[in-house]
């Protein structure tokens, strides 16, 4: 039996929406004989509880103990927490430190992926087309202006708090004051904001993985956010949202389809990303692709298009999952 420690939840504004992945992932290593899971959910503090409430210590020994100082040896972890500190790379860090293999990307990756400025940065040194966009570093006015100066060139433009997923801190804007809101609450949540140039867009999702040795690129998924608003967090989770997914996008060309996936190889080699990843392009009205985001753990809620383009692509979760585990362990040993 390998002991796999699934840490759930986080500090972040992502909280829930973890849970509902943990629960994903539970789910299927329920299948996995081989596999023993303990869970645990993580407070804001990085505190420990299991389902009873019951107080959990993770330490350098590589053990799980609880109150009464009865301990479980952790052989492998599963980071299950979107946002701070799991997708960030901050628990991926500690982690190293105490030498237990993890699912998913690397504190550096993980870290470079999860800011959307560094992401813009990366994805310009390997080549990949990104929307254009401001960067401003504080909320002081110089840096103001130039956000200013982006809506008047650009018309709408999307505000973005450079730390934060599931379209929390993302603001889509048309008007000077919807601007100064947006920017008030982006910086509220981050010390970064990035300004980008709102376009007309069809957004396509790949899932890129490695799978029995071998990286697997997916053809595109597609999302289709309702016409009168984007793929906000209420599209994306809430009961009643109008969003619509497709497995695989129609009608997009063979040299479309050779651009995305390329593309996607390289933001995955480059950025030194393992185990998983969702990455998102956007397809304008001109025909134009731009790589959007880089998800180093992206949703895998029941209805998620990591899981769904992973089992379309022929492979089954399950034994994607339980055989990364497997791997890294007997690595280990
Ligand atoms: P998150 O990490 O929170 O998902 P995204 O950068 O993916 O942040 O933005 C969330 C959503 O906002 C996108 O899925 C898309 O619907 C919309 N969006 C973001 N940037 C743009 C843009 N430049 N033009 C048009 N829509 C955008
Ligand atoms: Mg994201
Ligand atoms: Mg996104």
């Amino acid at each position: 039996m390998i002991s796999t420690l699934l840490i759930c939840g986080g500090g972040g504004s992502e909280h829930e929406v973890s849970l509902r992945t943990a629960d994903f992932i539970e789910r299927q290593l329920r299948q996995a004989e081989d596999i023993a899971l303990v869970r645990v959910e993580m407070d804001g503090n990085g505190r420990l509880t299991d389902r009873n409430g019951g107080v959990r210590q993770l330490s350098q020994d590589r053990m799980l103990r609880d109150e009464n100082g009865e301990a479980w040896e952790v052989q492998y972890v599963i980071p299950s927490i979107h946002g701070y500190p799991g997708e960030t790379g901050d628990l991926q860090s500690l982690l190293e430190l105490y030498g237990i293999p993890y699912y998913g990307c690397g504190p550096e990756a993980s870290k470079n992926c999860f800011n959307k400025i560094t992401t813009k940065l990366w994805l310009s040194a390997l080549g990949i087309d990104n929307t254009p966009y401001q960067f401003l570093c504080s909320n002081e006015a110089e840096e103001i202006g130039k956000a200013s100066m982006a809506l008047q060139e650009w018309g709408q433009v999307f505000v973005k708090a450079s730390n934060q997923g599931s379209s929390v801190g993302c603001y889509k804007v048309s008007s000077a004051e919807e601007l100064d809101a947006a920017l008030a609450q982006a910086f509220a949540l981050s010390p970064y904001v990035l300004v980008e140039k709102s376009l007309t867009v069809r957004e396509l999702e790949v899932a890129a993985y490695n799978y029995e040795g071998e990286l697997v690129i997916t053809p595109p998924g597609e999302v289709c956010a309702p016409a009168d608003t984007f793929y906000s967090y209420e599209e994306k989770y809430a009961e009643g949202s109008r969003a619509v997914t497709h497995v695989e996008a129609r009608g997009l060309s063979d040299a479309q389809l050779g651009w995305i996936k390329e593309a996607s190889r390289r933001a995955f080699v480059g950025l030194q990303l393992k185990d998983l990843s969702r990455i998102d392009f956007f397809l304008t009205d001109d025909g134009e692709i731009y790589l959007n985001e880089v998800n180093t753990f992206p949703g895998m809620t029941s209805i998620s298009m990591f899981p769904k383009m992973l089992e379309n692509a022929g492979h089954d979760f399950s034994h994607y999952l339980a055989s990364l585990i497997r791997a890294a362990v007997s690595r280990e040993t």
